[in-house]
């Protein structure tokens, strides 16, 4: 699974989920959490309601954290990864999925553009 910030291995940080279409769309990687939200993403309280941690337009787009965990099977303690979508699982609307997916990018951290046509108005 590839991060969809830098394209990389997104390893087990976050797995990226479309809510309307119920897909993986790919990983969130920790490099680039880091990079573009430090630790906030880890100490914000999500659990309001199924809106967008940065607004409050819908959450289409749901951040899970990858969570270790154990089961037995066949008297066998068997440990595995999973995610699960819920109630209190951090997420983004569409506009807010669109900057971290353009701005998660580690090797442009520090780059100054001046050509943002924003800034032309
Ligand atoms: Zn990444
Ligand atoms: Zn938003």
């Amino acid at each position: 699974m590839n991060c969809v910030g830098c394209g990389l291995g997104a390893g087990y940080n976050r797995a990226v989920v479309d809510t309307i279409h119920d897909t993986e769309m790919g990983g969130f990687c920790f490099r680039c959490e880091e990079a573009e939200f430090g630790r906030s993403l880890d100490r914000g309280d999500w659990t309001a309601s199924g809106d967008c941690a940065f607004c409050d337009r819908d959450g289409f787009y749901a951040l899970p954290e990858w969570k270790p965990y154990c089961e037995e099977v066949a008297g066998r303690t068997v440990c595995k990864v999973d995610y699960r979508v819920t109630d209190e699982t951090l997420r983004f609307c569409d506009e807010h999925f669109v900057c971290l997916h353009e701005s998660a990018k580690p090797q442009d951290a520090g780059i100054q553009t001046r050509d943002d046509p924003r800034l032309r108005e």
